[in-house]
C-alpha cells in the first residue's frame, strides 16, 4: 500500500490580470461584505454561547468581520469528553482511511477553498496574497500531504528480528487520552497542522487557536468537516487561556500538548505540566516551537547585495511576524556602505497599507498589544545612546496597527534589540570589524537564549565551515547564502532547540513519531 509520492504545491504567482489575482480578489470582496457568525466546533455540535467578539482586519480595525462565540471552562471540559468519545471508533479506523481524509483535505485547499483560505488569511491576519499564499495554502498542503507520506513509513516500518519459534512485532498505538494543539496567529498553516499531525496518527484533539486566527481557523474546520474528518476527533474551542489550561492540565486523561507560541507561554505549561504530573496516566508529550532571536552574519567575502536582501525579506515579510525572522545582523566593516545603500533602495520600494491593495508588501502587526510593545521598543531606541535608526521608525494605529520597518544600528551589540524577541517589523545592525569575524561568531552564540534559525553569508568556504561549525548549537535551522526564513516542507524540517523549542520538527517523521505510543509484542510458539 502506497500513498502518492508527495511534490510540494506550487506556488501561483498572482500576477495582475491573472485568474487567480481575480478569484482572489473577488472573494476578498465577498468576505469583507458580510459579517460571519462563528460557533465553537465540539462533538458534533456548533456551539454558540452568545458571547460574542468581533473580530477585524488588523489593517482596518474598524470593520467587523463578523463574530466568535466565546466560551468558558464548562466548554473546554465538553470538548475533552468529546475527544475522549470519538477516540474508539477513530484509532480502530484502518489508517489507509484515516490518510484518505488528510489527503482529500489538502486537495480541497490545493483547488476550491485556496482561494477562501487565503481571502480569510489576508483579512483576518494582515498578511498580504503572496505570504499568504505561501504560508498559508501551500504550506498546510504540504504538511497534510507529506505528514501523509510520513504516516505511511511509519505504519509500514521493517518489524524487528524475529527468530526460531518467536514472532516480534511493533504496534503504533496513539496516544492514550487526547492531544491540546495550542496554535498561534502567524501561519495559518501551523494552526492547521498542529491538530491534524496529531489526529492523523489516531489521536482525537482539542485546538485552541490564537483570538486572532479565529476567523481563519474557522476556515480549515469547514474544510476538515468537508473532507470527512469525524465529529469529535478536532474540536475547536475559544477559551482564554488560563481557564482552558486550568481544566486541560489538570486532566487525567491529558496525553501531550503540540504548541506553536511563546516561550513564556511555553516554560509556563511545562512547569504547570510537571506540577501536575501525579495526576496523568502517562508522561504527557510535549511538542513544542517557542520564541526566536535570529541572526545573520556576513562574512566579508559576502556579495552586499544578496546580503541586503536576505535582511530586507528575512527581517519584514509579514511585517517580521514570524519565529523565523532575522531580526538581529552583524555585517562586516568592508560591506557595511553598499549592505546599507540596497538595504535602504530596497525599503523604500516596499509600500505599506491593507492587503487588499496587492501592491502592499507590509501591511499591519496582528493587534494593539502587540503595536504598542513593537512601538515602545522603537521609543527607547529613539532616545539611546550609541543607536541610530536609520530607516523607518514611524507607527500610526489610527487606522490599523501599522508600523514602519524600522532598522536600528547599535555600537553595542548587547543593546536590548539585539537581545530580546520582538516579534515585530525591527531589525537591529551591530557592524563588526571585518577582520574579527571569529569573535563575531561567538557573539551570534552567546548573545540570545534561542536557537531556532540563523544565516551566513559568505563566498568563502572556510569562512562557511567555520561559521558551520561555530554556530553548530546556535541554529534548528541553519541557511548558507539565504535568508533565515521560509523553510519548505519536505525539504528543510522546522525547529530550533534552546529556548527555541523542543526541535521535533515540523512536518516530519520526528514529529508524528511523538503522537504515537509504540507496544512491542512477543509471541512465542
Ligand atoms: N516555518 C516558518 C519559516 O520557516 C516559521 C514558523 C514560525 O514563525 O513559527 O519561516
Amino acid at each position: 500500500f502506497n500513498v502518492p509520492t508527495p511534490h510540494n504545491e506550487p506556488v501561483k504567482s498572482y500576477a495582475p490580470g491573472s485568474p487567480e489575482r481575480k478569484e482572489l480578489q473577488a472573494k476578498i470582496q465577498e468576505l469583507r461584505a458580510q459579517q460571519i457568525d462563528v460557533p465553537m466546533y465540539i462533538g458534533s455540535e456548533e456551539v454558540r454561547t452568545g458571547n460574542k467578539k468581533p473580530m477585524s482586519p488588523p489593517h482596518d480595525h474598524q470593520h467587523i468581520l463578523g463574530y466568535f462565540h466565546e466560551g468558558d471552562a464548562s466548554h473546554v471540559e465538553q470538548a475533552i469528553n468529546a475527544a475522549l468519545g470519538a477516540k474508539h471508533a477513530w484509532e480502530n479506523m484502518e489508517w489507509e482511511q484515516r490518510a484518505a481524509i488528510f489527503l482529500k483535505a489538502a486537495d480541497l485547499i490545493a483547488g476550491p477553498y485556496r482561494a477562501k483560505l487565503n481571502a480569510a488569511t489576508m483579512l483576518g491576519q494582515s498578511k498580504n496574497a503572496f505570504q499568504a499564499e505561501i504560508d498559508s495554502a501551500c504550506e498546510i498542503i504540504d504538511f497534510l500531504r507529506f505528514n501523509v507520506k510520513y504516516m505511511t513509513e511509519i505504519y509500514q516500518q521493517q518489524p524487528p528480528v524475529s527468530g526460531n519459534g518467536v514472532w516480534n512485532r511493533v504496534e503504533q498505538r496513539p496516544l492514550e487520552g487526547f492531544v491540546f494543539a495550542l496554535t498561534p496567529f502567524n501561519f495559518t498553516a501551523i494552526a492547521g497542522n498542529l491538530p491534524t499531525s496529531a489526529a492523523m496518527m489516531g489521536n482525537t484533539v482539542v485546538w485552541k487557536p490564537a483570538y486572532t486566527q479565529i476567523y481563519s481557523a474557522n476556515v480549515l474546520m469547514e474544510i476538515f468537516k468537508e473532507a470527512g474528518v469525524p465529529d469529535g476527533v478536532i474540536n475547536l474551542v475559544y477559551v482564554d487561556g488560563p481557564t482552558a489550561g486550568n481544566i486541560i492540565f489538570n486532566h487525567p486523561d491529558f496525553a501531550g500538548i503540540h504548541f506553536t507560541g511563546s516561550t513564556g507561554v511555553f516554560q509556563h505549561i511545562w512547569k504547570t505540566i510537571g506540577e501536575n504530573i501525579y495526576k496523568y496516566k502517562s508522561y504527557p508529550r510535549i511538542v513544542g516551537e517557542t520564541g526566536g532571536k535570529d541572526f545573520v552574519i556576513a562574512h566579508k567575502s559576502a556579495n552586499p547585495k544578496a546580503v541586503a536582501v536576505g535582511l530586507s525579506r528575512g527581517a519584514f515579510e509579514y511585517q517580521g511576524q514570524k519565529c523565523s525572522a532575522a531580526s538581529r545582523a552583524y555585517i562586516p566593516s568592508n560591506l557595511w556602505e553598499d549592505v546599507k545603500k540596497y538595504l535602504l533602495e530596497d525599503l523604500a520600494s516596499m509600500k505599506m497599507g491593507g492587503t487588499e491593495d496587492f501592491t502592499n508588501f507590509i501591511n499591519a502587526v496582528i493587534d494593539e498589544k502587540a503595536f504598542d510593545k513593537i512601538s515602545r521598543y522603537i521609543d527607547n531606541a529613539k532616545k539611546a545612546e550609541g543607536v541610530e535608526i536609520i530607516a523607518g521608525g514611524n507607527y500610526d494605529k489610527s487606522k490599523g496597527y501599522f508600523i514602519e520597518p524600522t532598522v536600528i544600528v547599535t555600537k553595542d551589540p548587547m543593546y536590548t534589540t539585539m537581545c530580546e524577541e520582538i516579534f515585530g517589523p525591527v531589525l537591529t545592525i551591530y557592524v563588526y570589524h571585518e577582520n574579527h569575524f571569529e569573535e563575531a561568531l561567538e557573539l551570534v552564540d552567546q548573545t540570545s537564549p534561542y536557537a531556532l534559525t540563523g544565516a551566513v553569508f559568505s563566498t568563502d568556504r572556510y569562512a562557511i565551515e567555520l561559521a558551520t561549525k561555530k554556530l553548530r548549537n546556535a541554529a534548528g535551522n541553519f541557511y548558507i547564502n539565504d535568508k533565515p526564513t521560509g523553510a519548505v516542507v519536505g525539504q528543510q524540517p522546522f525547529g530550533g532547540a534552546r529556548a527555541s523549542g523542543t526541535n521535533d520538527k515540523a512536518g516530519s517523521m520526528i514529529n508524528l513519531l511523538r503522537w504515537v505510543s509504540p507496544r512491542t509484542i512477543k509471541e512465542t510458539f
